[in-house]
């Protein structure tokens, strides 16, 4: 039986598309994933944010139309942490990343800090739709800023230019966690009993790199 590793929230999503894909490239790693333009394109940008949110690095000739986005961030008032790693344990504490105990954890691309507030940015290059992500990642914030009780909460949609905001009060959190308990309680039922089904959906269309699946066919 597969040890669980800590989840993320990309584990979840992964894990409910198709248990199965999720077994063999998250689990088993007897398949790879291989890595689409797409998602070079996003590392790539991920990477110029933090370079020039951090370092004031001008952002390479074919990312210009970010650079004002970029000023804007910089000029936020607070403490910024780029690429800013949260763990935390299964009483919700928070812990190292690589804590023995460490039970979910995420990086959020930008935190800023404030004393009674904690601003969380998540840049996104594909198309725009709805995400828990940023809530999850402000359920990290408010176990590893125990002094605070607001956390504000951006996803910026690059593509289209537009931002999707959400605000959350600590005295939701128990609220908040509920449907990812659930969710995270299915993935660990998974580990428990080696199950692992298909799922089939469009994926199966030759965009699974499981090709050995009954359920795979041939892009056509
Ligand atoms: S081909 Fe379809 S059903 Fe099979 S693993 Fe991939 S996504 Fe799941």
């Amino acid at each position: 039986m597969a040890k669980m590793k800590p989840w993320t929230y990309s584990h979840l999503d992964s894990f409910e598309t198709c248990p199965k894909r999720y077994y063999h490239t998250r689990v088993a790693y007897d398949v790879k994933e291989p890595e689409s333009e797409h998602i070079k394109w996003g590392n790539s940008v991920h990477k110029a944010f933090e370079e020039n949110v951090s370092l004031n690095k001008p952002f390479p000739e074919e990312m210009s139309a970010f650079s004002n986005i970029g000023r804007q961030l910089r000029e936020l008032p607070g403490v910024k942490h780029c690429e800013m790693k949260m763990a935390i344990d299964r009483a919700f504490k928070p812990v190292e990343w690589f804590s023995k105990t460490a039970w979910s954890r995420g990086i959020a691309d930008l935190l800023v800090e404030t004393p009674k507030k904690v601003l969380l940015i998540d840049y996104k290059t594909g198309k725009r739709k709805v995400s828990e992500q940023l809530t999850l990642y402000a359920l990290y914030a408010f176990a590893t800023y125990p002094t605070v009780n607001e956390v504000e909460s951006g996803f910026i949609w690059l593509k289209e230019k537009k931002i999707d905001k959400e605000t959350y009060q600590r005295k939701d959190v128990p609220e908040l966690w509920k449907p990812f308990l659930t969710r995270a309680s299915k993935l660990e039922r998974a580990f428990q009993e080696d199950q692992w089904p298909a799922r089939p959906s469009g994926l199966c269309r030759g965009w699974c790199p499981c090709t050995e699946c009954p359920h795979w066919e041939r892009k056509k």
